[in-house]
């Protein structure tokens, strides 16, 4: 059925014309302490916003200085972290880039000093005892994703209602597509809303069954 379509999560063979939406380097922590004032959703944002804008959509690059989203769900559910222990993930938006094992523990390094300085947590690099790196080749290699997107494809004007892929095939009768890929686009309320058109065709047929 992929190679019928060239759909779904045949990413690799999808048109080069099709926009990706941004991928994400995501820097899972474990932290031997609680830091004092960490809130559960923290977002410290880069200095020079429309600089990093730029580097994420008009000249794709590794951010110079990125906006950085500190999610400690531990300040809230003592179950994900043991006790008096700290759980934490950030995520600077990034495009889907290359980048060699050295730049990714340069990036690391860099990322952790900027997080030691933004959210003033003393000594960050010798409370952390767990340190895992996730970006946009593991979102390519681990999910499959078109071009290492964290997301799915951009919801520009040429990517969206009728010009985003379709949620019926066109070869296929009973062939529907669901997920951010397709109609109407990206989001997890979105693909309960994308699921609808197959949920409706099973039951037709079901009915015409009986
Ligand atoms: C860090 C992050 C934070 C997010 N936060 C939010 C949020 O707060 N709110 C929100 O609404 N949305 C959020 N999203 C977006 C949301 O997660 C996605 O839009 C949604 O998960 C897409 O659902 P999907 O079913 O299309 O794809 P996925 O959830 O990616 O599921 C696709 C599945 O198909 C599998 N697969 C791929 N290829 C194959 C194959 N060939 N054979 C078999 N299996 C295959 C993959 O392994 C994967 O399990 C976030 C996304 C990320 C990455």
């Amino acid at each position: 059925m992929v190679q019928l379509e060239k759909n779904a999560s045949a990413s690799a063979a999808w048109p080069t014309a099709l926009r990706p939406k941004v991928s994400a380097f995501i820097l899972y922590l474990g932290l031997k302490d609680k830091v004092p004032g960490l809130t559960h959703h923290n977002l410290p944002f880069a200095r020079d916003w429309r600089q990093n804008f730029a580097e994420i959509l008009d000249q794709p690059q590794w951010p110079s200085d990125p906006s950085l989203y500190v999610c400690a769900p531990s300040v809230t559910d003592p179950d994900v972290a043991p006790p008096g222990q700290e759980t934490c993930s950030l995520v600077p938006t990034a495009p889907g880039l290359t980048a060699t094992p050295q730049q990714l523990e340069e990036l690391t390094t860099r990322i952790i000093a900027m997080l030691q300085e933004h959210m003033d947590i003393p000594n960050l690099s010798q409370r952390i005892v767990y340190q895992r790196v996730f970006w946009g080749r593991d979102f390519s290699e681990r999910y499959n994703n078109f071009r290492g997107s964290a997301l799915g494809l951009a919801h520009t004007i040429r990517q969206t209602a009728i010009l985003r892929p379709s949620n019926k095939s066109k070869k296929l009768k009973n062939l529907f597509y669901v997920g951010a890929n397709t109609n109407p686009g990206i989001g997890m309320p979105i693909q309960l809303i994308s699921a609808e058109p197959l949920s409706n065709a099973s039951s037709a047929t079901s009915r015409r069954r009986i």
